[in-house]
């Protein structure tokens, strides 16, 4: 069992996109109001007083899409402050980066990873579910600032879905070679659109790298990240590419995360709802971080048990909340 140490913050669950994978189509989900968002204030009190003294080290800002939250580069510079958080990072559609990417680098964020589905904007629309003027161009320039300013690792994460963007996997490889890019592969999970995921469910990892390998040549890398992905490199490119396989291997063993969602519930597992803790609630009823911390505690014991690990069994559609409104 690993360390837990990493904590994945939602710091919103609206997004801008409609991702299909993500949110089912035309399905209304129902936000949450200002005051149910834990403000910047309750964050940083959770990170520095309960999470930090627990031996958390790193913090990923997700959502929902993060680039929306007002106050989001105060709240970096305050996170990226504390000497005991070594790494952290956040994950976005880009959209709103172009203007975001250097505040943001200035205020401390040193680790980007950027959710992009296709170079072709037609199937990066139909992706995201846009119905007016493509987004594509605006996103592909957010990703080509945060490179210039300078976020190294830089990282695109792509859902692969059959017959919507697996044509694309050799393109979005081939973004490897020539810049210190790394392509992250994404299998398709059974949460957010379980329609979706019962028609097309997902391609294994091992396809793509069999598609990579027989048009590149594929290298092991020694290159070795915080969490799930295997990681490897075509040879001679910067960049490297990785794959997440989360349906068909099982990774709990290796698992050193938790998710806060945006209005505050702690979750020991992305894909099991059990053993939850309202951190909001006590912290609001001026709960003593210590208790809190015992409560956490505990929970991190029971993690491997609550670990769900059936994952190819596929979803019985009890998930109540979705990646965006989880923090993926
Ligand atoms: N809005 C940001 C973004 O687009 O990256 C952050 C939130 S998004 C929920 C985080 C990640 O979750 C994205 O990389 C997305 O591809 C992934 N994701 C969402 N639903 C998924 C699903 N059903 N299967 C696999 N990955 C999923």
């Amino acid at each position: 069992m690993p360390k837990i140490d990493y904590l994945r913050i939602s710091l919103i669950d609206k997004c801008n996109f409609r991702c299909q994978y993500c949110m089912p189509e035309g399905a209304e989900l129902n936000y949450l109001l200002q005051q149910e968002l834990l403000t910047n204030q309750e964050i940083v009190s959770l990170v520095q007083n309960v999470f930090m003294p627990l031996g958390f080290t790193k913090l990923r800002l997700t959502g929902g899409e993060p680039l929306l939250r007002p106050g989001l580069v105060d709240l970096v510079e305050e996170l990226a402050h504390f000497p005991a958080i070594e790494d952290i990072a956040l994950t976005t559609n880009a959209f709103f980066l172009e203007k975001l990417a250097k505040p943001l680098y200035d205020a401390g964020l040193k680790r980007i990873n950027i959710s992009l589905d296709s170079l072709i904007p037609e199937t990066f629309d139909r992706i995201t579910g846009n119905r007016g003027k493509s987004r594509w161009q605006q996103t592909w320039r957010g990703i080509l600032t945060a490179h210039e300013v300078g976020f190294d690792p830089l990282k695109l994460n792509v859902v692969v879905i059959p017959g919507l963007n697996d044509t694309e996997v050799l393109e979005l490889a081939a973004l490897s070679i020539e810049r210190h890019w790394h392509i992250r592969f994404i299998e398709f999970m059974p949460i957010g659109n379980s329609q979706l995921f019962g028609d097309k469910a997902w391609i294994d990892s091992a396809d793509i790298r069999a598609a990579i390998r027989q048009k590149w040549g594929l290298e092991e890398s020694n290159i070795k990240g915080n969490g799930p992905a295997d990681v490897f490199k075509i040879p001679n490119s910067k960049g490297t590419v990785g794959f997440i396989s989360q349906m068909s291997e099982c990774f709990c063993d290796r698992c050193n995360r938790v998710r806060l969602s945006a209005d505050g519930w702690l979750r020991p597992c992305l894909l099991n709802e059990t053993g939850q803790i309202d951190l909001k609630t006590a912290l609001r009823n001026g709960v003593d971080p210590a208790e809190l911390q015992n409560q956490i505690e505990k929970l991190l014991l029971l993690k491997p048990e609550i670990n769900f690990k059936d994952r190819d069994s596929g979803t019985d559609g009890t998930y109540t909340r979705t990646m965006s409104q989880i923090g993926g």
